[in-house]
Order: C-alpha cells, then structure tokens, then sequence
C-alpha cells in the first residue's frame, strides 16, 4: 500500500494542482497512499524521519473514519441515521461550522446537506448502475437539500428533519490537507501535501524561491493550462473533467448544483481557488463551480471572504481574480 521514495519535485503526481520545479529545486521525500477516496501524496525534504509520514497518515486515516459515506460507523454516517440531534466531536463540529460559513457566503452553491441528492447520483457515476437518477426522485431528495435545517448548540448538531443529511465530500480533504500543513509544518522546514485536486505548500525551499503550482487544462487534463506561485497556503480545483459518466448522448459529472439536483452547468469547466485556509479553498472551489465566473466575482468583490481564483471556461477561456495578476502564468493562447 504505501511507498516511500526519493524523487525531485519534477516527478510530482499530475491530478487537478500539480507542483511545478524550479532550477535548485530540493530533492524531496515523497509517499504516496490512497485514503479519502483519493490519492495523497507528502512531500517533504529528503532526511524526513518516517515516522513523521506515519504520524501525518495516521491523523488523515482518523478523518477517513470520522467522515466517510462509505463507513456506516462514521461520525457523519451516525448523524445521517439520527432523528433529531447527535452529539459529534469537536473536530467535526469545527469542520460542519467552518463549511457551514461557506455556505451561507455563496447562498448554498456549496451546500452540506447536499447528501440526499449527491447519494442519489453516486451509483451512476461509479458504474454501479445503469441509469441516471430520475426527474421524480431528484425532486424528491431536493426537499430535504437546505443548510438552513442544520443548526448547532455547542458539540450537538441538529437537524430539522430526520431525512436531512450531511456530505463533507467537497470539504473534507481540504480541511485534513490543511491540517496535515499545520502539523508537517512543526516537524519539517517546508514541504507540500497533495490530496487530489487539493495541495497545501508550506516553509522556505533552501533556494528561497517561491512554489509554482500547475493546474491542469480541463479540455486535456493529460497538460498544464497554467500555473501559480505562492509562497504558502492552498490550491483547490473543482472541475467536470475528474469523475463524470455519459448516459444518452448527456455527460453528468460529480459536482452537483443544489437548486436543480443536476450537475452544475455554470458554462465552468474547472475553478481553481487559492487561499491561506485549506477548508475554504475546497469548499469554495465546489460553491464556485456552481456559481459560475459572473457570481463568482461578485462574491469576490464583496470581501466577504477571502481568496484568489483561476477560471477555465467550459469554452476554452481562462480568467483570473485580480489578486492574481503577475503570480498566474498562462500556458494557452486563449
Ligand atoms: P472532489 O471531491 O472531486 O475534489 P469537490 O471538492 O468539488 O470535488 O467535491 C465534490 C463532492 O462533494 C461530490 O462527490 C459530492 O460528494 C459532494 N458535492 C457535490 N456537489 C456539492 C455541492 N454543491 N455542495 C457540497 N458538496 C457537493
Ligand atoms: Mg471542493
């Protein structure tokens, strides 16, 4: 399962982010495992002890268990089954108030209760069956689809309906890739973590040059449509291009907008979101996915949170958030 190798920075997993390399680039440590439904990958510089990876994949494993669909004895799972209140733990709380913020920013693009809805296109998407959900069904799970039917009082979560259900997907690995910097960042001088379409880049490279992070052209997710330097904090990409299945002429991917119960269709093909929080760069990648670039910056121009973006539009188009000019390097003509 795991492997551990010394590689330099160039050889990195390409997913949704990738890490670019620089001349002097350090040569790093690197592990890869898969947990969280996706591949996670630490890189760290070269005389790392071992035992700082097993600590990082052990605390990533505690949240896989804390917040998996898939695992009937989850926190989350447990919550899902319960009529009215459940008492959690502190962490989930902080992660369910966190996201809950983000979804009241962006008027529920992003939305936990998402479940309901998100569990209704799962086994389509994987394979599992045949056909999409029907029109009926959807309308159904919609009704029980509002963060507004969550509320909390201190560690117990409650919710207004027993149907109502949480899905931490579009936040959970930011939070624990987040978390896994704060801890890395104690232990090593610098380093970067990759979840998938989430990275968190942390310290000062011995040759003091800033991390380029590439992300990836949705029309050819095999190459890079540009790239972002940074000196520490996250990079989140949300894209219809990473889990998604055709049925009758129609593709349907992952990402799904709550007002319809269908795959967003905001003519995005893939947003990616920087941010010094790792739970905010994920869950706003989703949110702003769902939003579309015109929404999206009128989010950004209120402040409210904050962030930098990078917009591929579902024709080809690539726009940046203004704080952005002069970090973003674009690769395509468009
Ligand atoms: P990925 O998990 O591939 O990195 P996202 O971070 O965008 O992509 O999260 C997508 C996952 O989040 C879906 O698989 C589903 O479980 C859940 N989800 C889908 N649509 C939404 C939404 N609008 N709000 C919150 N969660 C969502
Ligand atoms: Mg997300």
């Amino acid at each position: 399962m795991l492997r551990s190798k010394t590689r330099s920075l160039f050889c990195l997993l390409l997913i949704g982010v990738t890490l670019l390399c620089s001349c002097g680039t350090p040569r790093l440590t690197q592990r890869d495992y898969f947990a969280m439904d996706t591949v996670i990958t630490l890189s760290l510089p070269e005389d790392t002890d071992s035992a700082v990876f097993d600590g990082c994949e052990k605390m990533i494993v505690s949240y896989e268990n804390m917040w998996s669909l898939t695992l009937p004895d989850s926190e989350i799972s447990r919550f899902n089954r319960c009529d009215n209140t459940a008492e959690l733990s502190g962490v989930t709380v902080d992660v369910l108030k966190r996201a809950y913020a983000v979804s009241a920013a962006g008027n529920g693009a992003f939305s936990l209760t998402i479940a309901p809805v998100s569990t209704l296109w799962k086994p389509f998407l994987r394979g599992e069956v045949q056909t999409p959900p029907t029109d009926e069904e959807i309308e159904q799970a919609l009704a029980q689809v509002d963060d507004s039917l969550l509320s909390f009082q201190d560690q117990t979560v409650v919710k207004a309906a027993p149907n109502v259900a949480v899905d931490l997907g579009a936040c959970a690995k930011g939070y624990a890739c987040e978390q896994a910097v704060k801890t890395l960042a104690q232990q090593t001088p610098y380093g970067m973590v990759s979840f998938g379409g989430n990275i968190g880049v942390f310290g000062t490279k011995p040759d003091g040059s800033d991390w380029t992070i590439g992300i990836k052209d949705p029309a050819a997710p095999d190459q890079l449509c540009g790239s972002v330097t940074l000196q520490s904090g996250f990079v989140s990409v949300s894209g219809a291009y990473e889990r998604y299945r055709a049925y009758d002429g129609i593709t349907y991917h992952h990402i799904i907008d709550p007002q319809t119960g269908y795959p967003a269709d905001s003519g995005l093909a893939s947003v990616a979101v920087i941010s010094e929080d790792g739970l905010v760069a994920d869950a706003l990648s989703t949110a702003l996915f769902v939003m579309g670039y015109e929404e999206s910056m009128a989010l950004y121009r209120t402040e409210q949170i904050s962030f930098e973006a990078v917009f591929c539009t579902s024709d080809g188009k690539i726009l940046i958030t203004p704080g952005l000019e002069g970090k973003f390097q674009k690769f395509k003509k468009k």
